[in-house]
């Protein structure tokens, strides 16, 4: 958890904290209830209420920035949203911006845009606007991010962790010896600046490779020579607690690591291949801001929507989509917006990948037999309101999931299906009577990830509305365009590693099941009737939604394409 926001900077903190509280609670960010806990908390940790709150999971470092943007009325930005060019990042010394904790942005109508959190700190403002030639404008942004990107931006100047790698892989490669602890840590470093998601260590027949998963899609890194991958691979079975003289069985194991003062998990998996040892290492993140519902790329109306089905009494609500197309994530994004102090929150999962204060978390163990359907048997003698079940993937779970949720639960969970409507011939399969499901299942949410075109490279061009046809969309939604549209497309550039992406959101539909549709479920409707149905009762399907974000610039055919059509 990031507490850098609430380091005591001056005497006036306490009090600042405790606005913080009130501020918070007016602004519709927390409840007077949660304050009156966090002050009982702040008693027995005797720290700052802030932190209590941020540790409470009852608010987040973005809802303090956006608070204390709207109380001094300064436009309030989310800075990981913005590309930083080396000029404009010259212009603040990096003491300065470090010490102060003052980030450059960009030059904007002849003005320097400078995020911060310290609004009240005359004298560094003073200096800036001396030291810079275009005057200086303020926006707000996290504080932690902000110091977690002076580090990264700063850093980048000196070109270190590229050159760095690039450095020992070609002195090992004329020596053959290698400083094997500097290079992993080097590069997990610059698999966490690059967002990446995973690492992977591929033996092959005479070399072997590191690359990343970056946005979904694998990127080629490094290559090393084969002889040095023994040492490579053994300090990494170290670090993860594994057995290094085992190296005929899969292994699973874990570490962390310190990067610009963040903790990450990782989870690492070895399994031997004809080559060598495979070895994959995911990155967790122990940041949990990254759990805004609001920054995930849902709209408005939808988000709504999903916080009104979480606040349910009972009932099941699913997510269905692939794996890594953000389920989890969507899932603990709204969990977030049920009131976790008045209902009593249980969850199984596999594994637990982050914790959360106030729900009762467990993790599936196969071979002592703690499994999902055991689970959920337990569950039922905990007093639970809110099961959230890590996947639905076999019969046993399923019924007694229903069960969970006829008998006055809230059962979340997941399901492997393409689309959303097709988790009800999906749950028809795994033994659920059409009746029951009719009345368990509240709604399903399906969803998948695109990557975001990069704003520093992406080209503008003409498109007609024949060839948008040709890609696939749906001809009801091309009605209202114009035969020609503009749009964009990908182009690649430094800032973007060349891929012509950075980052990724969700695109999604949510299938409600109306009373209309319980009928069908109940007549055995087919698929498309129900679909056909759901349609006509305003379901905006996800190639729409996904069609919407190309028009609107923000990601491209072919990637809509490669994701969804
Ligand atoms: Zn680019």
């Amino acid at each position: 958890m990031e507490n850098e926001i609430l380091k005591k900077t001056d005497k006036t903190y306490e009090e600042k904290h405790f606005l913080i509280g009130e501020l918070l609670k007016e602004y519709g960010y927390i409840t007077q209830e949660q304050i009156d806990i966090a002050l009982k908390v702040q008693k027995i940790n005797n720290t700052y209420l802030g932190e209590v709150l941020l540790s409470l999971n009852f608010t987040t470092t973005q809802e303090i920035a956006m608070t204390i943007a709207k109380q001094s009325n300064i436009e309030y930005i989310d800075i990981d949203k913005k590309i930083i060019t080396e000029d404009v990042l010259k212009i603040i010394p990096h003491k300065t911006a470090k010490e102060k904790v003052f980030l450059p942005i960009e030059i904007k109508d002849d003005h320097l845009i400078v995020a911060t959190e310290n609004l009240n700190d005359i004298v560094t403002i003073d200096y800036l606007n001396k030291i810079s030639k275009y005057p200086i404008k303020l926006v707000v942004g996290e504080k932690s991010k902000i110091k977690r990107r002076i580090d990264l931006e700063y850093s980048q100047l000196q070109g270190t962790i590229e050159s760095q790698i690039e450095h020992i892989i070609s002195d090992a490669a004329n020596s053959e010896s290698l400083d094997t602890i500097k290079l992993i840590d080097l590069v997990i470093d610059n698999a966490i600046k690059d967002n990446a998601t995973d690492i992977h260590i591929t033996p092959d027949i005479d070399i072997f490779y590191i690359s990343f998963r970056i946005d979904g899609v694998l990127s080629f890194y490094y290559v090393l020579p084969k002889t040095l991958m023994y040492h490579i691979i053994s300090r990494i079975k170290i670090l993860s607690s594994m057995d290094i003289s085992e190296q005929r069985l899969p292994q699973d194991g874990s570490f962390s690591h310190i990067f610009n003062d963040e903790k990450y998990d990782f989870r690492v998996s070895s399994i031997p291949t004809d080559n060598g040892e495979n070895i994959v290492m995911r990155i967790l993140s122990s940041n949990t801001s990254a759990f805004n519902i609001e920054n995930l790329g849902f709209n408005d109306s939808d988000i709504d929507k999903l916080k009104k089905l979480f606040n349910k009494p009972y009932g099941i609500v699913l997510i269905t989509g692939p794996t890594g197309s953000g389920k989890t994530t969507t899932l603990y994004s709204l969990l977030r917006h049920v009131n976790f102090i008045q209902k009593n929150i249980l969850t199984i999962e596999d594994p637990i990948e982050y914790r959360f204060p106030f729900i009762k978390q467990t993790q599936i163990n196969v071979k002592s037999g703690y499994t999902f359907d055991k689970a959920i048997r337990h569950f039922m003698r905990q007093d639970p309101d809110v099961m959230l079940v890590g996947e639905i993937r076999d019969k046993e779970t399923a019924q007694l999931a229903v069960r969970a949720s006829i008998t006055g639960h809230l059962v979340l969970s997941t399901l492997h299906t393409n689309d959303a409507v097709g988790s009800i011939p999906r749950l028809i399969d795994l033994g659920i009577k059409e009746q029951i499901l009719s009345s368990s299942v509240l709604a399903v949410l399906s969803q998948r990830l695109l990557r975001k075109l990069c704003t520093s490279c992406k080209k503008e061009y003409k498109i007609t509305k024949k060839q948008l046809l040709e890609f696939g969309f749906d001809d009801d939604y091309l009605k209202e365009l114009s035969d020609e549209i503009s749009i964009f497309k990908k182009v690649g550039c430094d800032t973007c590693k060349n891929t012509g992406y950075r980052g990724r959101e969700a695109v999604i539909e949510i299938f409600t099941i109306s009373d209309k549709i319980k009928d069908m479920i109940n007549k055995k409707k087919s698929h498309f009737e129900i679909l056909k149905q759901a349609k006509l009762e305003d379901m905006v399907t996800m190639d729409y939604n996904a069609l919407l974000k190309v028009l609107e610039g923000k990601t491209s055919l072919e990637e809509v394409k490669r994701v969804i059509l």
